[in-house]
């Protein structure tokens, strides 16, 4: 899965951003419709490497498509189960329990978030770009609730 976008205009136009910036085709990524047996527009301006008309192999196209698509990849729950995400201000603690990027509450105390922790989580796409950086940086405290 890729992007997390708002509309299917903005990830039409990520599309768009990372054909530009990898030489990609727009034709053969779907994004235009291509003539027979002639090359793109872009590729006429050097914007296109030629996958549309054999200036290129479309599986040196594909590698390159299947790269750049790494960029805007939605990152996968990396652990196996629940997690609390330890938030501490001065002598408080707090514990944010998170299962599949899907916050469930928060409670005081490790064992409180089991029961937290066994509600169904389903993926939140709020939840994953707000947590996505701190839980995958490696700096935030996390404590294993499976
Ligand atoms: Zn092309």
């Amino acid at each position: 899965m890729y992007g997390l976008f708002s509309s299917k205009r903005a990830a039409l136009e990520a599309m768009r951003v990372l054909a530009d910036q990898h030489r990609l085709c727009y034709g053969v990524i779907g994004l235009e419709k291509l003539s027979p047996n002639k090359p793109c527009f872009r590729f006429m301006l050097r914007q296109c490497a030629g996958a549309c008309c054999g200036q290129e192999e479309r599986a040196a196209h594909n590698a390159r498509l299947q790269t750049s698509l790494q960029s805007i990849q939605v990152q996968c729950w990396p652990f196996p189960g629940a997690i609390a995400l330890v938030e501490r201000y001065n002598d408080e603690v707090q514990m944010h329990v998170i299962a599949q990027w899907c916050y469930l509450g928060s409670v005081l105390e490790p064992r409180d978030g089991q029961a937290l922790a066994r509600q169904a989580a389903g993926f939140d796409a709020d939840g994953y770009k707000i947590l996505c950086r701190p839980i995958l940086g490696g700096q935030a405290e996390i404590i294993p609730l499976w």
